[in-house]
C-alpha cells in the first residue's frame, strides 16, 4: 500500500482497476451497486483539500452517481449485519467457553497473517464474513430476481481503504456458482484519481444520502472503521439492558484511542469478560505470543492490521504527521456516531428484516468455514 508514491506500478494498478469501473458503468446490461467503507469518508476529501476527518460522504455519493453508479450503499449496512452475527457467535461460544478467544475476521490482512504465522488459531477466527464479502452476497442476493426479469447482471464494486480488500474479494471461498459476492475493489486513492478522470469539481457537489433500502445504518456500523469500532459494537450489544453511561465509561476509558493494545474487562450477568483490542501487526505478534503464553487471557480479540484500524488503510491518501490525521478521521466517524440516529446494529430495522426474510437460514452467504481453509 504505502509503496504507491515511490512505486513505478502503482499508476498502472489504479488505471487497471478503473478501466474496470468504467467498463461495467458503460454496459447496459449491468446494474453497478457500489458499498463505500467507512473509513473512506473521513479521507477521501484530503484529495481534494478538505482537512482530515472532514466528512465528505454526501459529495462521495454524489460524485459516483455523476459517474454513473445506479445503486450506492454504505458498507456500515455489512459492518451492522457482521456486529449482529458475531455478537452471536461470540455469546455462544462465551457460554459453552469453547473456541476462546474469538479473533475477529474483518480485517483481510490479519486473517492471512494467521493462516500463514499462526495456523494453530485460524479455528479462533470468526466464522463471520467481512462487512465487504457479508454485504456483496446480501447484494447479490437480493437482485437475483430482479436482474433475472430484467435481464441485468448486478456488479458489486467497493470503494476500500486498502488493497487487502481486493484479494479478500479475490478469495475463493467468496465465489457461488460463478457468481463473485464483490466483483471490483478500488481504494480510497484510485476513487479520487476516478473522480478526477470523471471532470467532477467534487469541491462544489452538492451532497447527496445514500440510496435505500441499504443506506440506512447504525452509529456502530460506521466507527467500524477505527480501531476498537468492532469492539464497541460488540459491547454495546452485550450490554444493552445496562444503563447508557456504564456503557460509555467503557468506551472511552478502555476502548478508544491509539494505545497499541487496550482492554476492557467487565461485568455480564455476574460473570467477567475480557475483552482485547490491538492494531498494527506487530503488536498483534506480541499479543499473540503473550495469549500463548498465558501472560494475558481474553475471551474476545479485535484485531486491525493497521495501525489506528481502516483510517489508516495503505490504500487512503497519504499521511505525512501520522498521529494526528489518524486520530482526525477517528474522530470524524466518532462524530457520525453521535450524530447517528440509530446507535446500535441491532436497532437497524432494515438488517432486522433482511434477516427475517431474503438471509433467513442462510448461514452459508453471513459465515465462512475456517477451519477448512487451513
Ligand atoms: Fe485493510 Fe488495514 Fe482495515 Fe485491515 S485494518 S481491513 S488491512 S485497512
Amino acid at each position: 500500500g504505502q509503496c504507491r508514491t515511490v512505486c513505478p506500478t502503482g499508476a498502472i494498478v489504479i488505471k487497471n482497476e478503473n478501466d474496470k469501473v468504467w467498463e461495467v458503468i458503460h454496459d447496459e446490461k449491468k446494474r453497478v451497486v457500489a458499498q463505500i467503507a467507512p473509513a473512506v469518508r473521513v479521507a477521501l476529501g484530503e484529495e481534494f483539500g478538505f482537512k482530515p476527518g472532514e466528512i465528505t460522504i454526501g459529495k462521495i455519493v454524489a460524485a459516483l452517481k455523476r459517474i454513473g453508479f445506479d445503486e450506492v450503499y454504505d458498507t456500515s449496512f455489512g459492518a451492522d449485519m457482521t456486529v449482529i452475527e458475531e455478537s452471536n457467535e461470540f455469546m455462544e461460544k462465551f457460554k459453552e467457553g469453547k473456541g476462546l478467544p474469538l479473533f475477529t475476521s474483518c480485517c483481510p490482512a490479519w486473517v492471512k497473517f494467521a493462516e500463514n504465522k499462526y495456523p494453530d488459531m485460524v479455528g479462533n477466527i470468526s466464522t463471520c464474513k467481512s462487512p465487504q464479502q457479508m454485504f456483496g452476497s446480501a447484494l447479490k442476493e437480493y437482485f437475483k430476481d430482479k436482474d433475472k426479469r430484467e435481464g441485468k447482471e448486478t456488479v458489486v464494486v467497493s470503494i476500500m481503504p486498502c488493497t487487502a480488500k481486493k484479494a479478500e474479494a479475490a478469495r475463493e471461498e467468496f465465489e457461488h456458482d460463478g457468481i463473485r459476492e464483490v466483483d471490483i475493489v478500488i481504494t480510497t486513492q484510485e476513487l479520487a484519481f476516478l473522480i478526477k478522470e470523471a471532470g467532477i469539481m467534487f469541491e462544489k457537489l452538492e451532497e447527496e444520502s445514500f440510496d435505500m433500502p441499504f443506506g440506512l445504518v447504525s452509529g456502530s456500523g460506521v466507527i467500524f472503521g477505527s480501531t476498537g469500532g468492532v469492539t464497541e459494537a460488540v459491547i454495546t450489544r452485550l450490554l444493552k439492558d445496562k444503563p447508557d453511561h456504564t456503557t460509555k465509561d467503557i468506551m472511552f476509558k478502555d476502548v478508544r484511542g491509539m494505545e497499541n493494545i487496550k482492554e476492557a474487562i467487565f461485568d455480564v450477568g455476574g460473570i467477567e469478560v475480557r475483552l482485547a483490542v490491538v492494531h498494527g501487526l506487530k503488536n498483534v505478534n506480541e499479543l499473540i505470543k503473550q495469549i500463548e503464553s498465558g501472560e494475558r487471557s481474553y475471551h474476545f480479540v479485535e484485531v486491525m492490521a493497521c495501525p489506528g484500524g481502516c483510517i489508516s488503510g495503505g490504500g487512503q491518501p497519504v499521511v505525512y504527521k501520522e498521529k494526528d490525521v489518524r486520530s482526525s478521521r477517528a474522530n470524524g466517524l466518532y462524530k457520525l456516531d453521535r450524530m447517528s440516529q440509530i446507535k446500535s446494529s441491532e436497532e437497524n430495522p432494515l438488517v432486522a428484516s433482511l434477516f427475517e426474510g431474503i438471509l433467513k437460514d442462510r448461514h452459508d452467504l453471513l459465515h465462512v468455514d475456517r477451519k477448512s481453509n487451513k
